[in-house]
Parts: structure tokens; C-alpha cells; sequence
């Protein structure tokens, strides 16, 4: 009994590993995207370790426009503001202007989103 544990508990971390290297190669994924780069696991495992992920704050879960929920890496990258494409919906990431100062302490700064029409689009409109 005790060893089924440790071996759930073992490749429940591998997977968790695996999540955290794949958000390290693309800025952000949404779970289906996870499930299909992991197809070892099923989706519920995924979303579970993902999960788990959210609430020890390793990764942070973002929401762009209809209910897209995507995933990114809370650490190893500075604080940034997301430009989302009201066209194409692809996301990038932008530098968040000097908000914080103008505030002062006490206020943190958790969503900083950005919409309107990138670049590609203005051009082809
Ligand atoms: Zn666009
Ligand atoms: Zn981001």
C-alpha cells in the first residue's frame, strides 16, 4: 500500500516537471495544449497537477478575453503586461510602464492587459 503511494506521488511530480519545462519553452499554453505535448497522462491528471501548480504559486492561470484560459510561469521572469490581439487573439508579452511608482506601495499589480490590433493586423485591415 505504501509503495503504490510513493509511486503516485513520483509521477505525479514528473508530470509536474514536465509542465514547468514546457512553460518554460512557450510563454503560455492552456491545458488542452499541455495534455496534447504530455499524452501519457490523461486530462484530468493534467489539469489536477496544474492545479496543484496554481496553488503553490509556481505557475499563474490568466483568462484573455471568452473564458481562454491560459497558463504561464510565475517565476524565473520579470512582471509583464499582456497585448492581446482583438483579431488574430495572439498574445504577447509587453513591459509594464512605470504603474507601480505612479501608485506607490500598496498596491500590486496582478492583470495588466493590453487589447486592440497588433501589428500583422493593422497592416491587413
Ligand atoms: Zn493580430
Ligand atoms: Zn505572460
Amino acid at each position: 500500500m505504501q509503495v503504490t503511494c510513493i509511486i503516485i506521488h513520483m509521477r505525479v511530480s514528473q508530470y509536474q516537471k514536465e509542465i514547468i519545462n514546457l512553460l518554460k519553452e512557450n510563454h503560455l499554453l492552456s491545458i488542452a495544449d499541455i495534455h496534447k505535448k504530455i499524452s501519457s497522462a490523461n486530462y484530468s491528471t493534467i489539469y489536477r497537477n496544474i492545479q496543484r501548480l496554481v496553488d503553490e504559486g509556481i505557475i499563474l492561470k490568466r483568462i484573455f478575453g471568452k473564458n481562454n484560459v491560459l497558463y504561464e510561469l510565475a517565476l524565473g521572469d520579470t512582471l509583464h503586461g499582456h497585448f492581446l490581439c482583438e483579431k488574430c487573439n495572439r498574445i504577447q508579452k509587453v513591459a509594464i510602464p512605470k504603474t507601480q511608482e505612479v501608485l506607490g506601495d500598496g498596491y500590486v499589480i496582478q492583470e495588466y492587459l493590453i487589447t486592440g490590433l497588433c501589428n500583422a493586423c493593422t497592416v491587413s485591415r
